[in-house]
């Protein structure tokens, strides 16, 4: 069954509670990325149009200490809202509250404001984050709608998504439309994708993606691995890998999950390897038959991208999870690079990135218009990938 979208509720002069992921990164008090608010407008302006009352929350951070109370407000990121919008953005430094409870009654259709950061109830007893059901209750009964638009913490069973929704009622909660896109092209990709479904995996640890990896298996017609997980894999073909990085303790996991994917799983054929972590060492390409004992392997070489790109023309969908290698430094980011190009030169094909690094890399290395979709979330995307049921979209009513 589907789930209700905003475009579903009527927001006419409805308090509309909206849960967005302003999760910003911070310093000196001031937002140094406000990507996460930009996603958020479309939703947001959208129930300013049909003439709804916003009101907005969202976590920033962890909060443990009454410090956090002072260092982990969320008031600069309303300001920056208030600023993208070029409108006011109503500010109340409480998560509940007469305070907050008047300034909702007084809303006007079309105003906006927007409440402190929701992990503030977590200072005693883990409110939020744990689902206090009277949290839930609470903050469902300061509005008539609810909207979800925050796909990075769609991976949380916290009050703030699933306890509101669980007490707003039935049918009065919708997916905004961040959410929507993540539903259609992630969930879409991974349940329904137009085949041939091309997975290209790396990254820097296998445990980290065993669920990925699981699940692509069973829905992917090819495999490709690259990143530093591909280690644990030759080693389990009993290759040398010298001192590249290996989880010694998942070289037998590695092992089942070949015989599992029946050729199905591409292995590198080459490396680009260094003697140290470091752009400045000195580096070369080399086969993977023959790493040197003393020298760690940083990239796909140059004849694993052929061969990669080879696979990647054939897909229809294309879905990519982790670096080929240590994008992060210009000598190793070329067999990233490789794949982003062999990506970008796909015709009438869906290609997807999840995980926080790989956005960022898609991003930095320049491709991020070359892809239909650009995961927002990274832990969430992680696991929508492995095929869980997100508590955040499973709350949302059905159509
Ligand atoms: P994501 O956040 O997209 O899920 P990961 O966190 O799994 O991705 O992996 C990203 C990191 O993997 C990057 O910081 C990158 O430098 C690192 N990495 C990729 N290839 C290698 C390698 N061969 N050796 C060491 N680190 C690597
Ligand atoms: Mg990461």
């Amino acid at each position: 069954m589907a789930k209700q979208i905003i475009t579903d509720l009527d927001l006419k002069d409805k308090k509309v509670l909206i849960r967005v992921d302003f999760n910003v990164p911070m310093k000196d008090g001031k937002i140094t990325n406000d990507n996460r608010i930009v996603a958020a407008l479309p939703t947001i302006k959208y129930i300013i149009e049909k003439g709804g009352k916003v009101i907005a929350f969202s976590h920033l951070g962890k909060v443990k200490t009454k410090e956090d109370l002072v260092n982990k407000s969320i008031k600069p990121a309303s300001e920056r809202l208030s600023e993208l919008l070029g409108k006011e953005v109503k500010f109340i430094p409480a998560t509940r509250g007469t305070e907050l409870e008047k300034a909702i009654e007084n809303l006007k259709s079309g105003e906006i404001l927007m409440f402190e950061n929701t992990r503030f109830e977590d200072l005693d007893d883990k409110k939020e984050s744990k689902n206090d059901p009277e949290l839930g209750k609470y903050w469902a009964s300061l509005g008539d709608l609810f909207v979800n638009d925050a796909f990075g913490t769609a991976h949380r069973a916290h009050a703030s998504n699933i306890g509101i929704a669980a007490n707003i009622g039935e049918g009065k909660s919708a997916a905004g439309f961040l959410m929507e896109k993540e539903i259609k092209f992630i969930g879409g990709a991974v349940d329904n994708p137009v085949k041939p479904l091309v997975a290209i995996l790396g990254g820097a640890k296998v445990s980290d993606k065993i669920g990925v990896i699981e699940n692509l298996l069973t829905k992917a017609d090819k495999i490709l691995v690259g990143g530093a997980m591909m280690f644990t894999f030759l080693r389990a073909l009993g290759k040398n890998t010298g001192k590249s990085m290996v989880e010694e303790d998942k070289i037998e996991l590695a092992k089942s999950l070949l015989e599992k994917a029946n050729g199905k799983l591409i292995l590198p054929i080459d490396t680009v390897v260094s003697k140290e972590f470091s752009n400045d060492a000195a580096h070369s390409t080399v086969s993977i038959d023959n790493i040197p004992a003393d020298e760690m392997g940083l990239d796909i070489g140059s004849d694993t991208v052929k061969l990669f790109s080879e696979e990647i023309s054939k897909a229809k969908t294309v879905i990519w999870n982790g670096p080929m290698g240590v994008f992060e430094m210009p000598n190793y980011a070329k067999g990233t690079i490789g794949v982003c190009e062999a990506i970008a030169n796909l015709e009438n094909s869906t290609t997807i990135i999840g995980g926080g690094d790989s956005a960022a890399a898609a991003i930095q290395l320049g491709y991020a218009k070359q892809f239909t979709h650009i995961s927002t979330g990274g832990g969430a995307s992680l696991e929508y990938l492995e095929g869980k049921k997100l508590p955040g979209i499973a709350s949302i009513s059905e159509k």
